[in-house]
């Protein structure tokens, strides 16, 4: 089964993609991740995605699509994947569809996460993680159990994303008005897409997910 989850910053996408992830043994690629893991190496893939990722912009499609083909190439995907923030142009989306005819794959389904503006930027200037297992929380809407200790691995070090700010937050929402909503109707008319009202809480939202992919 392969799956794109789309959405605004701090629609959920990836705590839906991680939970998703559990269910049915498909992998996770989020293209953010892969982004900070280049920044943390230092690489000079890194340094350019730290200074686009900083102001709230896009990395280019190129960039873009060769790490996630050669992401989608390694092993742990023939089972299926579930895509993270890839693809966020229209661009990206042609390419992909090209990527994966390539190969003999093809897209099961698009899910769109449906969020209110105001609701995502509360969401994303409040989050913060566990630096030791990178379990997710937020300053009002989600705090740990016991104040300061990480509810899965009892790590007292937390972090927070260096693009989880209120200048950066505009930014990032109108980069995804602006492009990356353009790619919804395309996946509309390929008959592959669902919406999902992100509004409600998350494991009602996983529910929605699960009856959505259920349904094939
Ligand atoms: P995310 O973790 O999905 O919120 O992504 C964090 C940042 O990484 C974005 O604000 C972009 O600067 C960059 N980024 C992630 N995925 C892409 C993509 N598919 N195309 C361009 N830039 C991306």
């Amino acid at each position: 089964m392969n799956i794109i989850i789309l959405g605004p910053p701090g629609s959920g996408k990836g705590t839906q993609s991680k939970l998703i992830e559990d269910q049915y043994g498909v992998v996770q690629l989020s293209s953010g991740e892969i982004l900070r893991a280049a920044v943390a190496s230092g690489s000079e893939l890194g340094n350019q995605a730290k200074h686009v990722m900083d102001v709230g912009e896009l990395m280019p499609d190129e960039i873009m699509i060769e790490i996630m083909a050669a992401r989608i190439d390694e092993p742990d995907c023939r089972n299926g994947f579930i895509l993270d923030g890839f693809p966020r142009t229209t661009g990206q989306a042609e390419t992909l569809d090209e990527m994966l005819q390539a190969r003999g794959m093809r897209l099961d389904r698009v899910i769109e996460i449906q969020v209110d503006e105001d609701v995502m930027f509360e969401r994303i200037t409040g989050r913060y993680h566990c630096a030791r297992c990178g379990e997710g929380y937020h300053d009002t809407l989600n705090p740990p159990k016991a104040e300061g200790v990480c509810n899965v691995c009892g790590s007292t070090e937390f972090e927070r994303r260096t693009d989880d700010n209120a200048d950066t937050v505009w930014s990032r929402i109108e980069a995804y008005r602006e492009q990356t909503e353009q790619i919804i109707p395309y996946y509309r008319a390929a008959g592959i897409l669902t919406e999902v009202d992100g509004m409600r809480k998350i494991n009602e939202v996983t529910q929605d997910i699960a009856d959505i992919l259920r349904q094939g």
